[in-house]
């Protein structure tokens, strides 16, 4: 009877309406748009990690997140798309229902949702179909249905790769969460665990701790910057960096906007005992570099809640003798 279920499903999942111009989309996505398979296991990752515990899909930040990851490691560099496509037009397919954010007045035009902004005035999430919510939440129901969406979608050279980015995002989420562990040392990596897989893993899960922890602001000028789509200025930076450090300890490390964590890198920047930025005299002398840069000095960086979690004495010594010129 569950088998009969799930080969149902499997039917219903491989017989997505998809965009079929063959001009736009190659061999490797099976001539089909890729954003409902990639919302789809999207999704199904969110309720391994265990994000998702009732009906209710929301449209939030880590969900874009993890549908952008899969755009990004399986699609050509350069091409972007947004969740905005994929989310409200499950719908047609019967597999989503959208629930109309109550501010909003008017029907709902699912053609006219072209980006999160629009998606969100629109609705505030969706429900799944009832039978096809079950099955995500049973482990074994949830890993076949995910084979069937990426065997019919996706050819045979890259099928391995969708697997792996779920893969990733599934245990990049686990890392995270141990690095954010108070009571205990997080069990980190060792440099002998440098195989692909793991070196993703540690990248993401870094990543999530870290920018978390800062909730998207740069430590250093404070900057906080985040499109609907999910795009955001900040990046997770090893104050000691891995190679050295093997530490991938909330304490080692610091959320920084791209060009605070260059600076940072190139020793323009560091941070003193009483955490003030540190600015090289190089930017006041040097007149390519931004003088913005200079205002920041002695200012208080910003620092996560916890006190458990904010940058190592010890490490910002380290960066302060070894890679920062006054
Ligand atoms: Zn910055």
């Amino acid at each position: 009877m569950k088998h009969s279920a799930i080969e149902k499903m499997s039917l219903r999942l491989t017989r997505l309406r998809t965009d079929k111009n063959r001009k736009r989309w190659t061999s490797q996505t099976c001539h089909q748009a890729p954003h409902k398979p990639f919302l789809l296991l999207a999704i199904m990752d969110h309720f391994a990690q265990g994000f998702i515990t009732e009906n209710f899909i929301e449209p939030a930040f880590d969900l874009v997140d993890t549908f952008n990851h899969y755009w990004q490691v399986i699609m050509p560099i350069g091409t972007r798309s947004t969740m905005a496509y994929p989310f409200p037009r499950l719908q047609n397919d019967g597999i989503l229902q959208l629930i109309p954010n109550p501010e909003f007045n008017g029907k709902i035009n699912i053609e006219s949702i072209t980006s999160m902004k629009k998606l969100r005035q629109v609705c505030i999430g969706a429900r799944l179909d009832n039978e096809l919510f079950f099955l995500f939440s049973q482990p074994g129901s949830r890993e076949q249905l995910r084979a069937a969406i990426i065997n019919h979608y996706f050819s045979e050279a890259i099928r391995q790769a969708v697997a792996e980015c779920g893969i990733v995002n599934i245990k990049s989420y686990e890392y995270s969460q141990e690095l954010l562990k108070v009571s205990e040392k997080p069990s980190l990596f060792k440099a002998a665990d440098e195989v692909t897989q793991n070196i993703k893993i540690r990248d993401q899960g870094f990543r999530k701790a870290i920018v978390r922890l800062y909730e998207h602001r740069c430590a250093l000028c404070g900057i906080r910057m985040m499109t609907p789509e999910g795009h955001t200025v900040v990046e997770a930076a090893h104050i000691k960096p891995w190679s050295e450090s093997h530490d991938d300890s909330p304490t080692n490390g610091m959320s920084l906007c791209r060009l605070c964590h260059w600076s940072f890198d190139e020793g323009l920047m560091s941070v003193g005992s009483d955490y003030e930025v540190l600015v090289s005299k190089r930017v006041a002398t040097e007149n390519n570099y931004p003088g913005h840069i200079f205002t920041l000095s002695d200012r208080v960086i910003f620092k996560p809640e916890g006190e458990t979690f904010w940058p190592g004495q010890k490490n910002l010594a380290w960066h302060r003798d070894k890679i920062f010129t006054k």
